[in-house]
């Protein structure tokens, strides 16, 4: 693993200033000087410029402005003030218009065999064509990647076939889909596949087994004694 020396590096979250998102006028300029000493435009203009130049490409700049464009009508302004009003899934389903896709490719696990079938009935309806592959296709034993039999979930002397993102995500590449949306893939398991996806792909769930794939819950009850034990000290 690299290990990085330097003593400052970018800790945006431990920002209190947020140069980065001021409110200020539309022919204002941000107060860059402000910015913490960890900021990353401080340690990495560079780097920022450099990644600048790759929305001159043509393709990368039009998805850009899609995805951007779709963040806006995401919210509304109502007397109230602004309002958020496209749960994730509307938020995908027009993105994808928006971007001409009409083949998606699902990559799920097969423990929300019930939730895939809806969301394919979903987006079948709003017009699209579904290919979608289970973490388990290939149906190969567990023992392939080297578990031990007292490793396997469901016991040592059941067949247990292993998760195979690699082949989810081949599969979807071979398959040629516009798009591809991840819906419950396992930590590791995620990464992966991500490595392996050569698509456009977005994330519609990640998977959490006991706080209905929802792990923000954590976070959130975090600082009650429910999940406190998240925050005690440990040495790693
Ligand atoms: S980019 Fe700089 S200003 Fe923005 S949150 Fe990070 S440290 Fe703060």
């Amino acid at each position: 693993m690299r290990k990085v020396e330097r003593k400052t590096y970018p800790q945006c979250h431990r920002c209190e200033k947020r140069v980065c998102y001021p409110v200020i006028g539309v022919d204002e300029e941000p107060p860059f000087s402000e910015a913490p000493e960890f900021c990353p435009m401080r340690l990495h203009s560079e780097v920022i410029q450099r990644a600048l130049s790759e929305y001159d490409k043509e393709d990368v700049r039009e998805f850009a402005r899609l995805a951007s464009l779709q963040e806006f009508e995401c919210y509304e302004w109502v007397t109230e003030g602004i309002r958020t009003k496209l749960p994730r899934v509307e938020e995908t389903i027009q993105f994808a218009k928006k971007n001409g896709y009409k083949r998606i490719g699902i990559a799920f696990c097969i423990g929300l065999m019930n939730e895939v079938r809806i969301l394919a009935q979903i987006l079948e309806r709003k017009g699209f064509e579904v290919v979608s592959v289970c973490c388990k296709a290939g149906a190969i034993p567990k023992e392939r990647i080297g578990l031990k039999a007292e490793e396997k979930i469901s016991g040592p002397d059941i067949f247990e076939s292993m998760c195979s993102p690699i082949t989810q995500a081949e599969i979807l590449n071979v398959e040629e889909v516009d798009f591809v949306i991840q819906l419950g893939l396992c930590v590791g398991h995620d990464t992966l596949f991500m490595k392996y996806c050569r698509l456009p792909m977005t994330v519609l769930a990640v998977k959490d087994r006991v706080l209905g794939h929802n792990p923000l819950a954590a976070l959130y009850l975090s600082t009650s004694p429910y999940y406190s034990r998240l925050r005690a000290r440990q040495t790693y």
